[in-house]
């Protein structure tokens, strides 16, 4: 109730009391937090939940993870915001020590804005205007790439479709999509390469998750993201990979350094600030470097900010330690909880399949895990979505709409608060499911 009243409260000064939106995914009642520690977070009602929501990811290390917040202290204690501190180039090492790919790099503070950046390089490298992305990726909330269902290449001018796209945007500017790119499904090599013989000359840059997590939990097939790499080198084109979620999730070397690919530029986003606003674009020196010529414009009052900086050296710090413990911890726990899960779920007769991937999981209920966005059904989503809104009935939060995240304070305690509830879970949301399709449910 308090968290209701709360709401009820905040909106009248907070736009629908919440701090963002899509266009129809929202939660049924929003909940206040106001302590965490470890792998849990309390309500104002006095809820525990098992925080798998984890700021979309963000908090890899927990919440009150006393080595950030000593690092953090000391940073405060010293220098919040200036231009340039002494501890730069550390970072600057650090980073490049796990992501050679990163020759040089700029800091900026959400995925958003710095994906709007690489795109910007990248026509000014190639002198080409267009970029190509895929379906269900998502880059950020800007105009020209957020949303829309994929229309065949070979329709011009194709229209992109916004039907149940929680994505569609009213207020974007007309015709942006058409003017600024390319709209394929992921993981289908041919549409790829047919859509380069047609257009690889208008295209600068290639944008894409190296592994689909926004759009289902879809691992790239064997071999396309190499392919993707050799096609990009082909036509003249900058690959640039949105790891802004997988980076430090897959292990500090990102899902580049997982599937051996090497991208021409990457973002980082989320977990390399454990929790604070910061986001790294890095790539190929001769891209970089039209920033060092200035003819390229990167700018931003934080950019770089000291505190953000201490948290990005606090992190890989914490993450490398004992030869990256935590990654094999994480690798243990998320076969441990994808069993308890698909488990849970086969004893109410409930299809299910988790994926993971390095330190996260992604969960459809469905049989088979999708290979592609289209596999995706109506049904699937639909169960995916009433299991989402009943899990944190049961003290498990999770990330919209079926991403699980876990943090370097995750133990055995909480796999044991997993293990308790999410039987009931399952049973309650099968039932649930029972009565949508019983058409009992208004
Ligand atoms: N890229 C990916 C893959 C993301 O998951 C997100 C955020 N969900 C973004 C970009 C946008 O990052 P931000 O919200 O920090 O702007």
């Amino acid at each position: 109730m308090a968290n209701y009243k709360y709401f009820e409260k905040l909106k009248k000064s907070l736009a629908g009391g919440v701090h963002y939106n899509f266009k129809t995914l929202g939660e049924e009642s929003p909940k206040y937090f106001k302590k965490g520690q470890g792998s849990r977070i309390w309500d104002i009602e006095d809820n525990e939940y098992l925080d798998f929501y984890a700021k979309f990811g963000a908090m890899i290390l927990g919440h009150n993870h006393p080595e950030l917040n000593q690092a953090l202290i000391e940073q405060i204690n010293t220098l919040i915001a200036v231009n340039h501190t002494d501890q730069e180039v550390a970072v600057c090492e650090l980073i490049q020590k796990y992501f050679p790919s990163f020759e040089l790099m700029r800091f900026g503070l959400s995925g958003t804005e710095v994906i709007q950046n690489a795109i910007r390089l990248s026509r000014a490298y190639t002198g080409k205007t267009k970029f190509l992305r895929f379906e269900g990726h998502y880059h950020g909330n800007m105009d020209n790439i957020m949303g829309g269902k994929y229309n065949d290449v070979s329709e011009i001018p194709y229209p992109i479709d916004f039907t149940g796209d929680p994505r569609g945007t009213k207020g974007r500017v007309p015709g942006i999509f058409e003017k600024e790119s390319y709209l394929i499904p992921w993981n289908d090599l041919e549409k790829l390469k047919n859509t380069l013989e047609l257009y690889g000359h208008e295209i600068a840059a290639i944008i894409t998750e190296p592994a689909l997590i926004n759009g289902g939990g879809i691992a790239p097939k064997e071999g396309y993201l190499a392919e993707m790499r050799k096609l990009c080198d082909q036509y003249g084109i900058v690959l640039i990979f949105d790891e802004v979620i997988t980076g430090l999730r897959f292990g500090l070397s990102g899902a580049q350094g997982f599937y051996k690919v090497k991208p021409d530029l990457t973002i980082l986003g989320k977990a390399v600030g454990g929790g604070l606003p910061v986001s790294i674009l890095g790539g190929k020196k001769e891209i970089m470097q039209l920033y060092e010529k200035r003819e390229v414009v990167h700018a931003g009052t934080f950019n770089g900010y000291p505190l953000g900086l201490a948290a990005v050296k606090a992190t890989f710090t914490i993450l490398e330690k004992d030869h990256q413990a935590f990654y094999h911890q994480a690798d243990y726990y998320c076969k441990e909880i994808k069993n308890l899960f698909e488990s849970a779920a086969a004893s109410y007769g409930l299809d299910m399949s988790v994926s993971t991937f390095g330190s996260m999981l992604v969960f459809n209920v469905c049989q088979e895990t999708p290979q592609s966005v289209s596999e995706l059904t109506f049904d699937t989503v639909l169960k995916n979505s009433i299991l989402f809104h009943t899990l944190p009935k049961h003290g498990i939060l999770i990330s919209p709409m079926t991403r699980l995240f876990l943090n370097a304070m995750f133990n055995d305690e909480d796999l044991d608060f997993f293990k308790k509830k999410i039987t009931v879970a399952v049973e309650e949301c099968a039932l649930k499911i029972e009565n949508v399709y019983n058409g009992q449910l208004k």
